[in-house]
């Protein structure tokens, strides 16, 4: 089962992801993890993407494609895998396009996690990450049961440095001029599915449950 999860920052992705890969045995793979990780790590990537991320900017193209082409070239997503944060452009979504046709392969689903502008804002000013495994918490919708610590592996959560009012802004700007023609994309390939984002996490994984399901 390949996936591909999309929607607005804040719908809902990380959170839904961590849910998919765990029922359906896929491996989870978000762009995002990734650049956070090589920025802990201070690699020559993590300083490349750092200045793009801290303004809410995408990460260039030409330095992204090919981190996400080697990931899903292992061995672990033969049998599927579930893209988060990736594609963000069309050109990304071309260059995925052209990898797995190369290799025979095709996505089987684009999932849309619907969520209105309006209720974004509250969702990432009151995200919390884990510093080590990436999971998502909020701390009023979705509280870690210990305060500070995560519930899957104990690490401290934290505030992202990009989830500040003004970064998200600029971050749902990019999403609509970026990432959004990406739904319509999906429509002409005929894989494009969706789910109301706006109900409560245990419902919208059912729905996707549901969806994923049927494919
Ligand atoms: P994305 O990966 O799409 O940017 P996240 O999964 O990190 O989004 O979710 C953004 C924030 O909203 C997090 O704080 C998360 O706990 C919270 N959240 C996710 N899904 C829901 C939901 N269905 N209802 C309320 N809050 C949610
Ligand atoms: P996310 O964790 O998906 O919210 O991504 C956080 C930030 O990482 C984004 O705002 C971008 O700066 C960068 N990023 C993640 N994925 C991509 C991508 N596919 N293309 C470009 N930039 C990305």
């Amino acid at each position: 089962m390949k996936i591909i999860l999309l929607g607005p920052p804040g719908a809902g992705k990380g959170t839904q992801a961590k849910l998919i890969s765990n029922e359906f045995s896929i491996p989870h793979i978000s762009t995002g993890d990734i650049f956070r990780a090589n920025i802990s790590e201070k690699t020559e990537l993590g300083m490349k993407a750092k200045g793009y991320m801290d303004k809410g900017l995408l990460v260039p193209d030409e330095l992204t494609i090919d981190i996400v082409k080697d990931r899903i070239a292992k061995d672990d997503c033969k049998n599927g895998f579930l893209l988060d944060g990736f594609p963000r452009t069309v050109h990304q979504a071309e260059a995925l396009d052209e990898f797995l046709v190369n290799r025979k392969e095709k996505i089987d689903c684009a999932l849309l996690i619907d969520v209105p502008r309006e209720k974004i804002f509250n969702r990432m000013t009151g995200r919390r990450i884990c510093t080590k495994c990436g999971a998502s918490y909020h701390i009023k919708y979705n509280p870690t049961k210990v305060e500070g610590k995560c519930d899957l592996c104990g690490s401290p959560v934290v505030q992202r440095k990009d989830d500040s009012e003004e970064t998200v802004k600029e971050r749902l700007d990019v999403y609509d001029r970026q990432t959004e023609p990406l739904v319509v994309y999906y429509k002409n390939e005929a894989v494009l599915k969706s789910v109301d984002g706006t109900q409560d996490i245990n419902k919208v994984f059912e729905d996707i449950r549901n969806v994923l399901g049927e494919i």
